[in-house]
């Protein structure tokens, strides 16, 4: 999701987070080095846009959890890093897998740095679902934004980098990033979620925009 306008070993720098209480996984700790260690190790890649086919379709399943997964999560933090995003989807970099990674701020400005495989969102009750409407960007709409009504609380259970089960829960801002990052490993982007009118608007804004950072051309 786009913004509101050294040589480490890798089995110590993605460690598995701890988890709280409830047993959701703790993502706000060491947010700094996390994400460095990972964006380091990764080669920035070029971003995906609204037209190519692998954004448009469901991805599969992760099922290998292996050094080529690693690989993955570390291009993807590159690349999520030099486009200044929060949050970028495995194929907004090409790629037909079932992963996110997010570098994002909850309601309260606390800033979540985490990665997620097989995401399933989490049917919430009524009573949790309490709609926000604020803006919404996304690196595959470059220089596009628009209003769009979520739920302001979300979440995803899914698996770490290394197959462990975990939930994520977001708050704010990084909720509306759990949603748009789990859409978009079902095909979804967020404009197929806004009206006709609203949806031709952003693809005007995106035709209109240079976007800062390198995309892949469509045919
Ligand atoms: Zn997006």
């Amino acid at each position: 999701m786009a913004q509101q306008d050294t040589e480490q070993e890798r089995a110590g720098s993605s460690a598995v987070l701890p988890v709280d209480d409830e047993g959701f996984v703790i993502d706000t700790v060491d947010c700094e080095a996390r994400e460095t260690a990972y964006r380091e190790r990764g080669t920035s890649r070029p971003i995906t846009v609204v037209g190519n086919p692998v954004l448009h379709k469901e991805c599969k399943d992760v099922t290998e959890f292996d050094d080529k997964l690693a690989q993955l999560v570390d291009d993807m933090f590159a690349s999520q890093r030099t486009a200044e995003g929060v949050g970028l989807a495995a194929n907004q970099i090409g790629v037909d897998l079932k992963v996110f990674v997010y570098d994002c701020p909850d309601d309260e400005g606390v800033r979540h740095v985490g990665v997620v495989c097989n995401p399933v969102l989490q049917e919430l009750p009524a009573d949790q679902r309490r709609l926000d409407d604020s803006n919404e960007g996304c690196l595959s709409v470059p220089t596009a934004y628009a209003s769009l009504a979520r739920p302001d609380y979300a979440v995803v259970t899914g698996q770490d980098e290394k197959g462990n089960p975990i939930t994520v829960r977001g708050t704010g801002y990084f909720a509306r990033c759990l949603q748009h990052e789990t859409d978009h490993l079902y095909g979804y982007l967020y404009i197929d979620r806004l009206s006709k009118r609203d949806r031709k608007d952003a693809l005007r804004q995106m035709a209109e925009g240079t976007p800062r950072y390198p995309v892949v051309p469509n045919d």
